[in-house]
């Protein structure tokens, strides 16, 4: 057993959310080391990160997803002008697909973008006719639209957090945490599979997936997330052409589709269409068909194209799909249960709880995660969170 000397901070897995919390710290000169699992199970074809469609919209039932969206979404745009496109953000807009008994929501989040300085507009059923014939339009749809939207390429996201870590002084180490707890003197030892020891004065579990087994079996804590499988269908760009507005990403709330068209490469998706508990790592035959199903419906002439393959990855999934981002013990912090929608928030998640561990008081954004708050169970405006 070896052991390395005391670090600030030990960020226990380096998806895009523990990389973007663990470069956050280093930047501001707090000696950090992320620790990621390569242990295949743990890693490859079940990481959300790896498999995530990235898409980046502002619009969500909750103003603070969106304000963490808008600030995430400048971060992404930042990283592409500066490290000349590292996580490949597209810009042809994404539109939210709703109907005519939404208006009034819509009007707000719209309210609330402009109040924010972030381009949204409200359009019916005969401009969205106009602007992408490509899709089917039904008389009572309308959607936001928002032009500084898009998607990114969310490995090139985690790899350009961890680059920066790494410039900054950080490390990141391959090895699988077993264990972590206090020593007489105060600080964390943390113990991996290659029974190497790490001392750390604070740690944060951002293991996805992983994190309630981990903290309940070496803190005796009971997180409220599950693992949750979720997936998309592929299909190259070269047979989506013409079948989807050239970079458009759009979720259609009304049939639970959406799609994320990159590239090279476009991204389907429907809601509810995946098995949670499988633990296959690509989408049965029947998932691919019920997700091209559904998508059909808006984009008709993909109905040929053939699927190029698919993405499945797991994500920890809370009951009302808001993250847990909590202090456990004194120097013990969580960030898990993104419940499918972590990729649009990272920076901005990375960067307050950086700011939280480093000054000891929660921000006011992230307060308003506390599982504690009575709106906690409130009913939201739309199906997609
Ligand atoms: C198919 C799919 C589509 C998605 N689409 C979108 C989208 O369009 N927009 C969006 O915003 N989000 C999307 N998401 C969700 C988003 O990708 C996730 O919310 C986000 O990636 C979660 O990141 P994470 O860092 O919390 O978890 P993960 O990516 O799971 O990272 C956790 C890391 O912890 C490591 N780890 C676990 N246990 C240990 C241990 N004991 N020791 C060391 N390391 C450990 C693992 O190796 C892993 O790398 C999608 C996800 C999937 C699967």
């Amino acid at each position: 057993m070896t052991a390395a000397g005391l670090v600030d901070v030990a960020v226990v897995g380096a998806g895009v959310i523990g990389s973007s919390i663990a470069h956050h710290l280093q930047i501001q000169q707090t000696t950090t080391i992320a620790f990621d699992s390569i242990e295949p199970a743990r890693r490859a074809h079940h990481s959300a990160s790896a498999n995530s469609g990235g898409i980046i919209r502002a619009v969500h039932s909750r103003p603070e997803e969106t304000m963490l969206t808008i600030a995430s979404s400048r971060a992404y745009r930042h990283i592409d002008a500066t490290l000349g496109g590292a996580v490949s953000y597209t810009e042809a807009g994404f539109a939210f697909i709703t109907d005519h008994s939404h208006r009034r929501a819509v009007l707000d989040r719209i309210a609330l973008m402009r109040s924010l300085d972030y381009p949204a507009e409200l359009l019916d059923a005969m401009q969205l006719g106009r602007r992408w014939p490509e899709i089917s339009w039904r008389t009572n749809d309308i959607a936001l639209f928002e032009p500084a939207s898009g998607s990114i390429d969310v490995s090139g996201a985690l790899t350009a957090f961890q680059h920066s870590l790494i410039a900054h002084g950080g490390e990141v180490t391959p090895e699988t945490v077993t264990g972590f707890a206090p020593a007489a003197d105060g600080h964390w030892v943390v113990t991996t599979d290659d029974e190497n020891e790490y001392h750390a004065t604070t740690v944060v579990i951002a293991a996805g997936p992983h994190t309630t087994e981990l903290l309940r079996t070496t803190r005796h804590h009971e997180l409220p997330a599950t693992p949750t499988r979720l997936g998309v269908v592929e299909i190259a760009s070269e047979h989506s052409r013409g079948g989807i507005p050239h970079g458009l990403s759009f979720i259609d709330d009304i049939t639970g589709g959406y799609a994320i068209s990159r590239p090279e490469i476009t991204y389907l998706g429907a809601n509810g269409r995946v098995s949670p508990t499988d633990s296959q790592s690509t989408l049965t035959d029947g998932e691919q068909d019920a997700i091209r199903d559904t998508v059909n419906i808006r984009l008709p002439a993909l109905h040929a194209a053939p699927t190029a393959g698919t993405r499945v990855g797991t994500d920890a999934t809370t009951s009302d799909g808001r993250p847990l981002i909590e202090q456990l013990e004194p120097n013990l912090f969580v960030c898990s249960g993104f419940s499918g929608g972590g990729a649009k928030i990272a920076p901005e998640i990375g960067r307050l709880t950086a700011q939280w561990v480093l000054t000891g008081a929660r921000p006011e954004l992230l307060s308003r995660y506390a599982h504690s708050q009575d709106d906690a169970h409130a009913t939201p405006v739309f199906s997609y969170l």
